[in-house]
């Protein structure tokens, strides 16, 4: 049971009046609270600031005070979501640094996902054989802490800037195999609206380039950013689609229902990513809370991340097993929509793995034997007699796939039979899939390290 507390504030968030700004801004004009702009240049960061609005704790204090710490940076807006009086509360623990942030752990990394060597130029990470992951900016509306990119997100130092989107966009133009951009960094709706506008106008120039995607936590950090002047420059650039990144219910106020309501208006996909925290939503009753207030906002619930092996974010990190129990509280018990993939975001570069229970408890040749959610084991008889597919009559096996190269490195290869074992190790060096792009494209090929080409 909740308590009436935690009721009234699931339905009525602090920080959405709509006369007066909250507790202790309220000596601001209503007007400026609602200006993105004002919330950018009056954005919390040390003891003094935030001791303003919360109670800090010693742990937090020292957490803030650290020396060469990763950047702290709250919006006003967000930070009056914060229970003043609880360090547990799930937006604080999210946005405001303690001190076992400062506690290494066994498994950490500062590249988890080793980015920088699938890097065939700076900031564009080709993991993937038709899709890429273009790094637009260094700079975020806040800061979270558990950030996976916390090695090159929030350096003021190290902004991204027109050369290195030349180096970006000309090495997606020489690479037809990739039909979706995903723009992301920092966080792309941090950019000046001519900066973003002119990249989207460049990428959709390229013909074979299908898709882009932006991922992004301005909606729910700064939702005033969604103007009409920005929505009505995103919708010039269909096929558009916008991952949102939210990760408790708490997060879903009225202004930022507006402003994913702005966006879906706007004719734009919303999906939305969460990380699985300690002490924020490793919870199945609270997942489900998030899962229903982003689908009654038109939000896709997309992934929910294993924590990533990051350094500064052991506290962070459950055990996988809480993922797939939540998976379990979820698929049969809500809509099938609302049911996000759980994955693991393998370290070295595997990408993405999904990671759910088992509903397949056994096959032969006559049934597979399935359960569902309840537990109700069943068999699914086979069919006596199956048509194969014909792909030599088959216009889309007979184009065959752009990406034929990449497809031949893979677990579903061995199932067509196009290759006959996986390697464990190849050759150190540079990403089969870059290195050959790069081949093609008469560019330098950096030697180094790296070899995560399985
Ligand atoms: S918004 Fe994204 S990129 Fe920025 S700090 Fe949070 S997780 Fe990192």
């Amino acid at each position: 049971m909740e308590t009436e507390k935690e009721a009234q504030e699931l339905e009525e968030p602090p920080g959405c009046s709509h006369t007066q700004p909250p507790h202790p801004w309220e000596a601001i004009p209503i007007t400026s609270w609602r200006d993105w702009r004002w919330q950018l240049a009056h954005r919390l960061s040390g003891v003094e600031e935030l001791g303003k609005v919360v109670r800090l704790t010693s742990e937090e204090v020292e957490g803030l005070s650290a020396p060469g710490r990763f950047r702290v940076e709250v919006t006003p807006y967000f930070a009056s979501l914060m229970d003043p009086d609880d360090p547990a509360c799930p937006i604080r623990r999210q946005v405001i640094p303690t001190r076992d942030e400062l506690a290494p752990y066994n498994a950490e990394m500062a590249d988890s996902l080793a980015e920088d060597s699938h890097s065939p130029v700076p900031g564009l990470v080709h993991r993937y054989p038709d899709r890429v992951l273009m790094l637009v900016t260094t700079q975020c509306a806040s800061y979270c802490r558990y950030c996976t990119r916390s090695r090159l997100v929030g350096n003021p130092a190290a902004q991204f800037g027109r050369k290195t989107y030349d180096a970006q966009i000309e090495y997606i133009a020489h690479t037809p195999q990739i039909r979706d951009v995903l723009l992301s960094g920092g966080d792309p709706l941090t950019l000046p609206q001519s900066v973003l506008e002119d990249i989207l106008r460049r990428l959709r120039a390229i013909d074979h380039v299908e898709v882009v995607r932006i991922g992004t936590r301005v909606p729910i950090f700064l939702p005033m950013r969604i103007t009409p002047e920005l929505t009505g420059m995103l919708r010039k650039y269909h096929p558009l689609w916008i991952n949102v990144h939210t990760n408790h219910p708490k997060e879903i106020t009225p202004e930022v229902r507006q402003a994913l309501a702005q966006l879906a208006d706007a004719g734009i996909p919303l999906g939305n990513q969460s990380v699985l925290l300690a002490g924020v939503n490793d919870c199945p009753n609270v997942m489900k809370d998030l899962v229903h207030a982003l689908v009654k906002n038109r939000v896709r619930p997309y992934y929910i991340y294993q924590c990533d092996m990051v350094q500064g974010a052991g506290h962070f990190r459950t055990p996988v097993s809480v993922g797939t129990e939540i998976i379990e509280s979820l698929r049969g018990h809500t809509s099938g929509f609302a049911v996000p993939t759980f994955v693991i975001d393998a370290p070295h570069g595997g990408g993405k793995i999904p990671v759910m229970p088992n509903y397949l408890l056994s096959q032969s040749l006559d049934h597979v034997v399935v359960r569902n959610y309840q537990g109700f084991i069943t068999a699914y008889a086979q069919p006596d007699t199956y048509d194969r597919h014909d792909p030599s009559r088959c216009p889309s096996c007979l184009r065959g796939l752009p990406s034929g190269k990449q497809e031949s490195q893979s677990v579903a290869a061995l199932l067509s039979g196009k290759q006959p074992a996986i390697r464990l190790a190849e050759e150190v060096g540079t990403h089969p899939a870059i290195r050959t792009t790069m081949l093609e494209a008469n560019m330098v090929v950096p030697s180094g390290t790296n070899g995560h080409s399985r």
